[in-house]
């Protein structure tokens, strides 16, 4: 797990404990602070109503490049916070919880990665915006589960290509872009845990749902795939099409979304394995109404880092959002 200083941020002072005291009091922060709060759709759903925006890593990254607001609240985990910093380096980032981390990116630490590489000298790197800015500013090249297909397409066929740190996402883009990439063996924890007898189970009680997957999740489960796609191509896929009940293979954070958009649709969530509720992602949980109303307050945490590392992880997300643009 990533070590952070969490000395910063230890003691959260009373708030008001009624959800529309709260928000009114974020409100009313928010406008004093000239502060944008951004979401990622795995928040829990009491966070992205209180959004400015709420998207996918894609649309954050590019969010967070244009604000014109002074203060970013982070609302997600710490990677997606360091992107907006990288970003945005004049602009005060915050994350309201230090302690969201995600697996993923803790799993890919930079030393290693570093070691890792070198013994592919000759290898593109790619790197799934999942990672750390240490990781971001080794690689030649960052993509999000939106684009990954595309840019890896857009690369010259005699080029080989590394891709971390998702091995289940690596898989998915070999198998699309018909390309052998050398993978780091990374994978996340809450699409690791969809039980394929949970999923069975739904398929056999609504036949006529549609199952929709994230590329994060393994590929014998990508195998019962109706549509696979990012967290916003399920969004709008949902949409889109005329079905009208989904099995969802992500974190359910983004049923959120699913059911304000279309209200008249169903969507089903995949349980863990053994039933667990490990299908949410811990790590987004940890933000709070509370802790978003104490970070406006406190200004902490805020997110840091050093300016060369800043830079050098800037090129590679700069040439992702020229060629996905
Ligand atoms: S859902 Fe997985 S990849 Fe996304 S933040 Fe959580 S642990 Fe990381």
């Amino acid at each position: 797990m990533r070590m952070t200083d969490v000395s910063a941020y230890k003691t959260v002072s009373p708030v008001p404990c009624d959800n529309k005291e709260l928000i009114k009091a974020i409100d009313k922060l928010k406008k004093e602070r000239n502060a944008i709060i951004l979401s990622h759709y795995y928040q829990d759903g009491e966070i992205q109503d209180i959004a400015d925006f709420v998207g996918d890593s894609l649309e954050l990254s590019r969010k967070a490049a244009k604000t014109n607001a002074d203060v970013i609240v982070f609302c997600g985990v710490h990677f997606m916070a360091e992107t907006a910093k990288i970003l945005s380096p004049d602009k005060v980032v915050l994350i309201p919880d230090i302690d969201a981390g995600c697996t993923l990116a803790d799993d890919c630490p930079s030393d290693e990665f570093s070691r890792f590489k070198s013994k592919y000298p000759d290898h593109f790197v790619v790197s799934y915006i999942n990672c750390t800015a240490k990781v971001k500013a080794q690689s030649d090249l960052i993509c999000t589960s939106s684009n990954a297909v595309e840019l890896i397409n857009k690369i010259p066929l005699d080029q080989p290509i590394l891709f971390a740190p998702d091995q289940n996402l690596g898989k998915w883009v070999e198998k699309k872009s018909k390309r052998q990439l050398i993978l780091w063996p990374g994978s996340c924890i809450v699409h690791e845990t969809f039980s394929e007898e949970a999923l069975l189970k739904l398929k056999i009680q609504y036949p006529k749902a549609k199952i929709i997957a994230h590329p994060e999740c393994q590929s014998n489960l990508l195998d019962l795939a109706d549509f696979i796609g990012s967290t916003s191509k399920l969004l709008n896929h949902a949409q889109e099409c005329e079905d009208d009940r989904f099995i969802v293979l992500t974190e359910p954070g983004i049923i959120h979304q699913m059911k304000i958009h279309m209200p008249s649709k169903h969507f089903h969530e995949v349980p863990g394995i053994d039933g667990c509720s490990c299908n949410a992602c811990p790590y987004m949980r940890l933000n709070t109404l509370e802790k978003v109303l104490e970070s406006l307050k406190t200004m902490k945490p805020e997110i840091e880092m050093e300016e060369d590392i800043r830079v050098k992880a800037l090129k590679p997300i700069k040439l992702m959002l020229d060629m996905s643009s």
